[in-house]
C-alpha cells in the first residue's frame, strides 16, 4: 500500500506499529478495531447483497450503486453510519428510502471487531478472530435473506481453517485434542501440527454431527431437517474453535433456535387469533395452533448457528462459566 506523503505514512506507522509489534493497551486495540470495523462492515453489506446474486462479484464494480436508481455513491455518501444518519435514510439521487440494516451491520461489524480486540489475548489472535465474525456476519445476514448460506463463506472458511491453524497454532490454544497432540517439548503450549490435527478434528465433529442430526431427522420426521449450508458453516467453524468448541455452539446455537421457533410460533398463534376475531370467525385454539406450527415453522439455522459460534470463539471460558452456573 502507497501512503500520500512522508508525514502521513510516519502517522500510520507510528499507529500501526505498537499494535502488530507490542501488545496494545486492550482499550487502544478495540477502538482501533471498532473503526476498521466500522468501514469493514461497509463491504460486508455489498458481500451481503452481491453474494447471492448469480454472476455478481463483490469486487466489482468496486463503487456501490443505489439498487433503485443504480446511481454510483461518491466516497461521502459512503461514509459508515454517518452518510446514512445525514442523508436522512435516502438516496441524495433518487430519494427512495435505504433500509436501516445498512448502518445496523456496521455498527454491529464495528462492535464485534472492538469486542473480539478487547477479548483476545493477543493481535495476531483478534485479527483471526475478527476475520471469523465477519464471515458469520455474512452467513446470517444471507440466510435471513435467502434461505442459504454463500460457499464462500463456509467453503473458504474450511479451506482458511486448517492454514491459519498450522500458521498461528496459537488459535487451538483452548482446544483438549489440540494440547494432547502437540508434543510436550513445547512447553506444554500447542504446536503448528497439534493445532493442524485439532483444526481437521474439529471440522470432522461440526460437519458430522449436523450430518447424522439430518440423517436422523430424515428418518424419524421423514422430511429434510437440516440444509447442506448448515453442515459446512459448521464444518468450517469446527475447524477454528475445534471438537469440544464447535459441539458447544451447536449446543448454544440450538437452545437460541428453540427459544427463537417457540416465539416465532406464539407470534403467528396471535396473529391468526386477531384476524379470526377481526373476521369474527370462532376458531378453536388447538386448529389456530396447528395452523401457526406449519406457518411459523421455517426458520433459518444459520444466524443461530453463527450466534453460537460467535459466543464460543469471543469467550470460551466465561460462557463454560455461564452455563455450568445456570444450567447443569
Ligand atoms: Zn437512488
Amino acid at each position: 500500500m502507497d501512503f500520500p506523503g512522508p508525514w502521513i505514512r510516519n502517522q500510520a506507522l507510528v499507529i500501526a506499529f505498537p499494535l502488530i509489534e507490542t501488545e496494545a493497551t486492550p482499550l487502544v486495540a478495540a477502538l482501533f478495531f471498532g473503526v476498521f470495523g466500522l468501514v469493514v462492515g461497509s463491504f460486508l453489506n455489498v458481500a451481503i447483497y452481491r453474494l447471492p446474486k448469480e454472476g455478481m462479484s463483490v469486487w466489482r464494480p468496486l463503487r456501490s450503486h443505489c439498487p433503485r436508481c443504480a446511481h454510483e455513491l461518491a466516497w461521502y455518501e459512503n461514509v459508515p453510519v454517518l452518510s446514512w444518519v445525514i442523508q436522512g435514510a435516502r438516496c441524495r439521487s433518487c430519494r427512495g428510502t435505504i433500509s436501516a440494516r445498512y448502518p445496523l451491520v456496521e455498527l454491529l461489524t464495528g462492535a464485534l471487531w472492538a469486542l473480539a480486540a478487547w477479548m483476545a489475548p493477543s493481535v495476531s489472535l483478534a485479527l483471526v478472530h475478527v476475520l471469523i465474525l465477519s464471515g458469520l456476519i455474512v452467513a446470517t445476514f444471507v440466510d435471513l435473506d435467502c434461505f442459504e448460506i454463500p460457499d464462500e463463506v463456509s467453503i473458504g472458511g474450511m479451506v482458511v481453517a486448517p492454514l491459519l491453524s498450522f500458521l498461528l497454532p496459537e488459535i487451538h490454544a483452548e482446544t483438549w485434542i489440540a494440547s494432547q497432540l502437540s508434543t510436550p517439548a513445547e512447553g506444554g503450549t500447542v504446536d503448528a501440527g497439534g493445532a493442524f490435527l485439532a483444526s481437521l478434528t474439529g471440522m470432522a465433529a461440526g460437519g458430522g454431527v449436523l450430518l447424522w442430526i439430518g440423517w436422523l431427522g430424515k428418518k424419524l420426521f421423514g422430511r429434510d431437517a437440516m440444509g447442506l449450508g448448515d453442515v459446512k458453516l459448521l464444518a468450517a467453524a469446527g475447524g477454528f474453535i475445534g471438537p469440544g468448541g464447535v459441539l458447544m455452539a451447536l449446543f448454544i446455537g440450538s437452545l437460541l433456535a428453540s427459544v427463537s421457533g417457540v416465539l416465532n410460533i406464539a407470534r403467528f398463534f396471535c396473529l391468526i387469533r386477531l384476524r379470526a376475531r377481526v373476521r369474527k370467525a370462532r376458531k378453536n385454539a388447538l386448529r389456530t395452533l396447528q395452523a401457526a406450527r406449519i406457518a411459523g415453522r421455517y426458520l433459518p439455522f444459520g444466524p443461530y448457528l453463527s450466534l453460537g459460534v460467535g459466543i464460543v470463539l469471543v469467550d470460551w471460558k466465561d460462557v463454560v462459566q455461564l452455563l455450568e452456573r445456570f444450567v447443569f
